[in-house]
């Protein structure tokens, strides 16, 4: 027999959000008190708050040989009447009990004891990925009893995580102390309830993606899924607690982030919309990069601009100079109309052909720097660049430490080809926007054919 809220209105892991028991308080319970006729019972995908007690495993009649119960990715909270009360209560020896999946917290009565999830009067049962938390007790376990806890986070709990007057055995749980039992204490886990769920106060206990629970399970080939169904394991191995942390997510967008925050000194790069999760703005996720990582990037670019990088003669406005072709005579504004050796001959007395008269010529300055081309860039647009023919623009990527040069200039001439075989003019468009990870290293100029 299943006892569960229907698909679609189901809790997404937070209370308040699916199909709800609440109780009325007081001495209310809410007691699954199988008999037997329902051999195996899973309660499954419920939440119930302000009950004495909350879901109890009973079996008041008579013994039932390999009958299971399990209660499955319910969510039981905030018991503040005066009344003692529990979470789960594992009763009675003859079944199979199992809790799996669970957020139990609030269980704190006025008067009487609260406990998140505790075992009585015959043997103990399984605990496995449940977050108890803010409970009286967050495990009890009676005299004579033995309870199994595995993956479980429990902490912050009122008078003590563990209260053991019987034995509790497991491994791979979280604690905010040093409470922790299990057997396998070398698994055991300290935290910092605040640094590792999104929001404890909230009710969200998902966790952050910087938690330490994360990939810090044991391998459950019963526990298959998380309390909303993300399989486990996601990453290197099960997380701790109700909710398995989910690394990467399809969006829409088509972005390429690179992180290095792997193990190993791994750097990654995500690609064709696979993003890491939470949405981390890229300039952050450069932010993160190694200096290693950093310095390989850079090298390449350096090498492709040094080796590759192909001739841009940059044209600066023309310097004006005294002719070089008449005699430059100081006195008043009169033409000198009288040759000196320079490139176009003429008689004294006529105007000097070459300076029309006016004694001064332009003369032509450039210089040449290695530069990365792009002819019909793609990404122009992503500059904030609107031309009427994209076909006509050039991208060119520097080293910033010519962008002073750059700006001095008003055209270039640009190879296109290897040996100066074609050269084009272009006409600048865009000062220098730098550009780089982490301090800008190089620069990129738009140009314009002319
Ligand atoms: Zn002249």
């Amino acid at each position: 027999m299943t006892i569960t809220s229907p698909v679609g209105e189901r809790h997404d892991g937070k209370a308040g959000t699916g199909f709800t028991i609440t109780a009325t308080g007081g001495s209310n319970v809410i007691a699954f008190d199988i008999g037997t006729t329902h051999p195996s019972t899973v309660v499954s995908f419920l939440e119930l708050s302000n009950c004495a007690g909350q879901v109890q495993y009973q079996n008041r009649a008579s013994a039932i040989s390999g009958a299971t119960q399990l209660i499955d990715s319910c969510i039981l909270h905030d018991h503040t009447n005066t009344a003692a009360g529990f979470g789960i209560l594992f009763q009675s020896a003859d079944r199979n009990k199992t809790a799996r999946n669970c957020i139990i917290y609030g269980i704190t009565p006025s008067s009487g004891a609260g406990f998140g999830i505790t075992a009585i009067q015959a043997a103990g049962g399984t605990i496995e990925n449940c977050t108890v938390r803010d409970c009286e007790t967050g495990i009890n376990v009676a005299v004579g009893l033995t309870q199994s806890i595995k993956n479980s986070a429990v902490f912050d709990n009122g008078t003590a995580n563990f209260a053991l007057a019987g034995t509790l055995t497991g491994n791979n749980n979280a604690t905010d102390d040093s409470s922790d039992p299990g057997s396998t204490t070398s698994n055991k886990l300290s935290l910092t309830a605040t640094d590792q769920f999104t929001d404890v106060s909230g009710g969200d206990f998902t966790l952050k993606s910087t938690s330490v629970l994360i990939d810090a399970g044991a391998t459950l080939a019963a526990v298959p899924v998380d309390i909303i169904g993300t399989v486990r394991p996601q990453g290197l191995g099960y997380d701790v607690g109700a909710f398995e942390f989910i690394i990467n997510v399809i969006s829409e967008n088509i972005s390429l982030f690179i992180s290095s925050n792997f193990p190993n000194n791994f750097a990654a790069l995500f690609l064709t919309g696979c993003a890491p999760t939470p949405v981390v703005a890229p300039e952050t996720l450069l932010s993160r990069v190694s200096d290693n990582t950093i310095q390989i990037f850079q090298d390449g670019i350096d090498t492709l601009i040094n080796q590759l990088g192909k001739s841009v003669r940059l044209i600066y406005p023309p310097t004006i100079i005294d002719c070089p072709n008449c005699v430059n005579d100081p006195i008043g504004n009169k033409p000198a109309n009288r040759f000196r050796p320079g490139p176009m001959r003429f008689s004294d007395g006529i105007r000097c052909p070459y300076c029309r008269g006016t004694k001064k010529t332009e003369e032509e300055n450039s210089e040449v720097i290695q530069g990365l081309i792009q002819i019909k860039p793609r990404d122009y647009k992503r500059y904030g660049i609107s031309v009427q023919d994209p076909g006509a623009l050039v991208r060119v990527k520097t080293f910033i430490t010519d962008v002073i040069k750059i700006e001095r200039a008003t055209h270039a001439i640009i190879d296109i080809q290897k040996q100066d075989i074609i050269k084009i003019k272009c006409r600048k468009i865009r000062e220098p926007i730098p550009t780089g990870l982490r301090d800008s290293r190089y620069a990129i100029t738009f140009w314009e054919r002319v």
